[in-house]
């Protein structure tokens, strides 16, 4: 039976150095060598998880196919490794005291004091050690945040005391830390790394590999003074630069040598086989055409709070050879009278998920103007949810349609909250989302859905039954759907038994491409394996093409 190995990935001097890519690419060379390879997220907030943070404040919040509210890096993981991920890839410090809580409460403790070290420290241990399994090679845990923040050190003080658990061979633990470059003296200086390790080291923890992000490869003379401060031979220094796409980072990595010397301290044998992901990087440089995609969102400011979106748009792309350009467009700015303005130019619109009322009118506007214009559509989630609204009230008429969670007491609410959702759930004996902050009415995770033959959908997924992932509490509220089917709307995905509606889409005929649905396909695609809806999508925005650029 093998024994999992572990790598602890820390970060010091600031945050979003880019740990989780870090980490993420590490995995992924190590899968090129044949390895069994898991990866698993710590983070010091006291949130439980993720699912109730703003995406202006965390990002994303990443769905797991068991219905696990994450950080987005676990999209990261997912991408690279091509491994699901699960509710045990993922751990805050307010689950970890929750639990030691609920066992102080049980008398589990025996009437001891229950104190950070060795309660809080046991329960992490216990987490990071569940990972482990008999055909698991070996699993990487990134502790979020900082080194210093005093939040992170029940973490810290957790992964020092496995070395002794475990064993050093079975332990091996990278920093991740930034070297910046000063314009003023032309530069890179390594005193904030110094720094850091020293801080990392008071704490008992000694980095057996220094990874630095910096603007330029360091030099071997930085390199062995950084080694000579850090108390770490000089080969375990090396420069994580700054690249231009991040799928060029595992190639970066393997060509600085960091997987050979990991493989080389954890004694893993063998080389890795990197032609996948040189054939990625090579698609990425040579694509030859570009559309101009625009999401139309709430939380449009802030990049990180459609990460997954962008990155399968970009799977589409690279499926087509082509390139997406993401406009941003805030969907509070849009009118009847800018459309033009703002959506004249793409070749297709993404109207993405998002919760509250905000930004809705705009993103009705552009749903019209997509079917009104034949311009390829993309509802996903609450994107679907306008797609029906709006073909309620200007194609059947039914003017005031809109959503339960736009206004309670509307009329008709085409989108709602279905009564007997908790029945319905009881009949799936489902109990996984009994910790969602909504009060357990989210629906997450995985669900299965069954598609009509002769649709956009089974064109894209060439399957009868396909599985997604939800993040949401309204559902179509199926009174309308004869309605609507009459005005031509086809309710092409629905769940096995058919209570509910999973997508739909306006026919062929009618439109080029105009689809929707109530699932997050974005989290299932990875650039390896493309998701066939936005394959789909953007090839149909290339075909229709409007914008002018093209790439020579
Ligand atoms: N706010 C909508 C709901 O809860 C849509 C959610 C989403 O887009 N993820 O049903």
């Amino acid at each position: 039976m093998k024994k999992t190995k572990f790598i602890f990935v820390t970060g010091g001097v600031l945050s979003s150095l880019g740990k989780g890519l870090a980490a993420a690419s590490i995995g992924a060379l190590l899968k090129a060598r044949g390895l069994n390879v898991s990866i698993q997220k710590l983070d010091p907030y006291l949130n439980l998880d993720p699912g109730t943070m703003s995406p202006f404040q965390h990002g994303e919040v990443f769905v797991t196919d068991d219905g696990a509210e994450t950080d987005l890096d676990l999209g990261h993981y997912e991408r690279y490794l091509g491994v699901a991920m699960s509710r045990k890839n993922t751990y805050t410090a307010g689950r970890i005291y929750t639990q030691v809580l609920n066992k102080e409460r049980q008398g589990k403790y025996l009437g001891g004091t229950v104190q950070v070290i060795p309660h809080v420290t046991d329960e992490v241990k216990a987490a990071i050690r569940s990972i482990a399994a008999p055909d698991l090679d070996v699993a990487l845990v990134e502790i979020g945040g900082t080194i210093g923040d005093i939040e992170g050190l029940p973490f810290l003080e957790a992964i020092r005391q496995l070395k002794n658990d475990l064993g050093k061979n079975r332990c091996l633990y990278i920093h991740l830390t930034l070297v910046p470059y000063l314009k003023t003296s032309g530069e890179l200086k390594s005193k904030p790394t110094q720094h850091s390790v020293k801080e990392l080291r008071s704490i008992g923890i000694q980095p057996d590999i220094i990874m630095c992000r910096s603007e330029d490869t360091l030099t071997p003379e930085l390199k062995r003074k950084i080694a000579l401060f850090c108390d770490v031979p000089k080969d375990a220094v090396f420069s994580a630069i700054d690249v231009e796409n991040i799928y060029q980072v595992p190639l970066e990595f393997n060509r600085e040598g960091i997987d050979t010397k990991v493989a080389r301290l954890l004694r893993f044998k063998g080389e890795p086989d990197v032609t996948p992901w040189v054939q990625l990087n090579e698609r990425l440089e040579n694509l030859k055409n570009e559309v101009s995609i625009g999401l139309v969102g709430k939380y449009v400011a802030l990049g990180e709070s459609y990460k997954s979106l962008h990155e399968a748009l970009t799977h589409g792309g690279l499926d087509n050879q082509v390139q997406v350009k993401i406009r941003h467009i805030n969907a509070e700015e849009l009118k009847p009278h800018n459309l033009g303005k703002y959506l004249g130019g793409l070749d297709g619109i993404l109207i993405p998920g998002g919760f509250g009322d905000r930004g809705i009118e705009g993103m009705l506007l552009a749903a019209r103007y997509a079917r009104e214009k034949k311009r390829p559509f993309f509802g996903i989630c609450l994107g679907m949810q306008c797609l029906v609204i709006e073909f309620a009230r200007h194609v059947c008429g039914i003017i005031e349609a809109t959503s339960e969670e736009f206004n309670p007491k509307a009329k008709d609410k085409i989108i709602y909250l279905m009564a007997n959702w908790y029945d319905h759930r009881a009949r799936r004996h489902e109990k996984r989302d009994s910790n969602s902050a909504l009060g357990g009415t989210m629906r997450l995770g995985s669900y299965p859905c069954c598609l009509s033959t002769g649709t956009l959908a089974y064109q894209a997924y060439k399957k009868l039954e396909i599985q997604e992932r939800h993040r949401h509490r309204f559902e179509f509220n199926k009174a309308y759907q004869e309605v609507l089917a009459g005005h031509g709307l086809k309710f092409c995905g629905l769940s096995p038994d058919q209570t509910l509606i999973e997508m739909v889409e306006l026919p062929i005929e009618d439109h080029p491409w105009y689809l929707g649905c109530q699932f997050h396909p974005e989290f299932k695609s990875t650039p390896m394996n493309p998701h066939p809806l936005f394959r789909d999508f953007i090839k149909t925005a290339l075909a229709k093409k409007v914008s002018k650029k093209r790439l020579s």
